[in-house]
């Protein structure tokens, strides 16, 4: 950000007069202790944001040139005499060096921003360590999962909450306050004991991709390994034969749609398990067990991964003819058929068998985009529950139908050739429909009018076993008992 942008409000400055809506938080002078990296996009984004700001430094004459000219860089102690809320942008070592403010920190409110090197790594979170030291100030721990890119970059880019925990609900409003004005969405995490585990979340490392990745990684190996023994290790055994080139295109390629099509039906399985598990106890008010539970909340990582499998498959796809491999064995074919005085080689089920191969795959692969594209929360939260629904779950399921024309139309009629069993291993794609057509079977049974409907009534809070008696007016203005769910 240029010197002139420093000091041009970037959200637009709010005052409070004329205008009850308008927190008043804006306008008000705010400290901030250090004149580090955090401090000075915390300093650029107060200052547009129409903060008064005032800088503590140890060396303020040094660091002055280095924030916006609106902002006022002193002495640690004058900064903190000039108002009431003041960021802590120190690492956690260095508290203790500002006991000396204690005096003057009196009654104050202090924002611990500090984030640690290691998850858990001291027993007390940095914030509860500030409040001990400074027992007659109130301690609000937030803006750490925020980073000084983020502050810099405007309230057009990057993380948008701010986690916010405090004992203290007033320090906690003010702060809530600033953030907002700042254009930040402030989120309550509750009371000072919530301090360690917003102090963890930076360091955390994509742990709603774990369970999802290690699935589809897992996936792969085992795929993988069932490829390269057919596809390598069998003809290096039976035949001499060396093919180790197929290893880093064409038992990838074989391996990545497997994983894309199992993950696509793990998508949806936990569904299925679920809608069981409805039927069987016939209640929706039964806990799934924690696995289950686990699994639904990751359907959306388990559905991207499959989809960047299948993206790679189609890239790898297109790059099979660039391969010296392939373009030895056209010509080697082509010299075999003018040896052997062969003019046609058109096999019109093959033709067939292809063109419908890629086509819907094509589509397969489109749809799943689709998917991708509406699971991005900005996509998402623009559609209504219906929209959503419809797209995830209804062309989620048609896009594992096609996926599974897509596979059968590449096996075609292999499953039935005793030459494709090598070591007794039956075709990969074979495999790879277990899971998929188990899952496309239930769908189908739950369709069936006498299953959905006591599925539907489960789902609006119908239970099995729990009815209650009641009068029902009859036509002719008698009264007759009829039997319902106490839910209905
Ligand atoms: P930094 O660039 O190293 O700045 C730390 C500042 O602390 C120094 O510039 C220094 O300012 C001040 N300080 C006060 N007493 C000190 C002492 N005894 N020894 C050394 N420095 C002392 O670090 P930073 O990246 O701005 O991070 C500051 C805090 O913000 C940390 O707690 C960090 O966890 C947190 N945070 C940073 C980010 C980020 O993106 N950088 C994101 C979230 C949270 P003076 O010399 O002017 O006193």
């Amino acid at each position: 950000m240029s010197g002139r942008d420093m000091v041009k409000p970037l959200l637009g400055h709010r005052t409070i007069e004329g205008d009850p809506s308008i927190t008043p938080a804006a306008g008000r002078t705010i400290g901030v202790l250090g004149s580090g990296d955090f401090a000075r996009s915390l300093a650029i984004r107060l200052v547009c944001s129409g903060f008064k700001v005032v800088v503590g430094s140890r060396n303020p004459r040094r660091k002055a040139g280095l924030f916006p000219s609106a902002a006022e860089v002193t002495l640690q102690a004058e900064a903190v005499k000039k108002t009431d809320v003041i960021f802590v942008a120190v690492f956690r070592e260095h508290y203790s060096t500002l006991c000396d403010l204690a005096d003057v920190l009196v009654g104050k409110i202090l924002v611990d921003v500090s984030n640690n090197t290691e998850i858990n790594h001291h027993k007390e979170s940095n914030a509860e360590y500030l409040a001990s030291l400074f027992p007659a100030c109130t301690v609000v721990k937030g803006f750490n999962v925020v980073s000084a890119w983020t502050l810099q970059s405007g309230a057009r880019d990057g993380n948008k909450q701010v986690l916010i925990c405090s004992n203290n609900q007033e320090a906690k409003r003010t702060i809530a306050e600033i953030a907002q004005v700042m254009g930040f969405t402030p989120v309550d995490m509750g009371c000072m004991s919530s301090a360690s585990e917003i102090e963890n979340i930076p360091l955390r490392l994509l742990p709603a991709w774990k369970i999802p990745i290690f699935l589809a990684l897992g996936l792969f190996i085992c795929f993988f390994t069932y490829n390269l023994i057919r596809q390598v290790i069998h003809p290096y055994i039976r035949e001499q034969k060396n093919k180790l080139y197929k290893i880093p295109i064409e038992v990838v390629n074989t391996t990545l749609p497997c994983v894309a099509y199992v993950m696509l039906s793990l998508v949806y399985l936990p569904g299925v398990l679920a809608a069981c598990s409805q039927l069987y106890y016939g209640t929706k008010y039964r806990r799934f067990p924690d696995w289950l539970d686990q699994w639904l909340q990751h359907r959306k990582q388990i559905g991207l991964l499959s989809f960047f499998c299948a993206a790679l498959h189609a890239m790898y796809s297109f790059c099979l003819p660039m391969r010296r491999s392939h373009r030895y064995q056209l010509i080697e074919t082509a010299v075999k058929q003018a040896v052997e005085k062969k003019m046609n080689i058109w096999v019109e089920e093959e033709v067939w068998r292809m063109e419908i191969y890629i086509s819907v795959g094509i589509i397969a692969l489109g749809l799943l985009s689709l998917l991708a594209i509406t699971s991005l929360p900005s996509i998402a939260n623009s559609l209504n529950w219906r929209e959503f629904s419809f797209i995830q779950s209804t062309l989620g399921f048609i896009a594992l139908v096609i996926s599974t024309l897509h596979t059968l139309t590449y096996g075609w009629s292999r499953a039935f050739d005793e030459n494709q069993y090598k070591f007794y291993l039956p075709p990969t794609y074979t495999l790879t429909l277990l899971v998929p057509c188990t899952v496309i079977l239930a769908k189908v049974i739950f369709n069936f009018p006498c299953i959905q409907q006591r599925l539907q009534r489960i789902r609006r809070g119908w239970e099995k076993g729990r009815y209650v008696k009641f009068v029902l007016p009859s036509a002719r203005g008698e009264y007759s008992s009829g039997e319902t769910s106490s839910n209905v």
